[in-house]
């Protein structure tokens, strides 16, 4: 990969970084539950509750990606596959920066058959 692809990239994340950000500063959870609700407000209010952790669960994990590409452009290491260490495709990081597998490895995690890293 050529230095200007990888600054390109490296703006990408950083990018894609504060949007995340902004997003999970959104996502406070701070639903004011002061006054006695009625079960049924309850129950759609756990139900925002809930959807609302999930998001942000997606959100606090793909903020760890970037982060993780990030450290791993100042490292040198941007673009290698972190299962078989070969060189994960242009077109593939253009797409999807953060991306931690070449497309095979990428597949055998999707199929379980793979343990991705925590
Ligand atoms: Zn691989």
């Amino acid at each position: 990969m050529t230095k200007a692809n990888l600054k390109k990239i490296k703006e990408k994340l950083l990018a894609e970084r504060d949007i995340l950000i902004d997003k999970l500063k959104d996502n406070d959870l701070s639903i004011d539950d002061s006054e006695t609700p009625d079960p049924a407000d309850l129950a759609v209010r756990n139900y925002s509750k809930n959807v609302m952790l999930a998001v942000s669960e997606n959100e606090s994990r793909q903020l760890a990606l970037i982060d993780e590409a990030l450290r791993r452009i100042e490292d040198d290491e941007y673009g290698l596959c972190q299962n078989c260490e070969k060189e994960i495709t242009e077109k593939r990081l253009e797409a999807i920066p953060w991306a931690r597998y070449c497309l095979s490895c990428q597949e055998l995690v999707e199929q379980g058959l793979l343990d991705e890293e925590e």
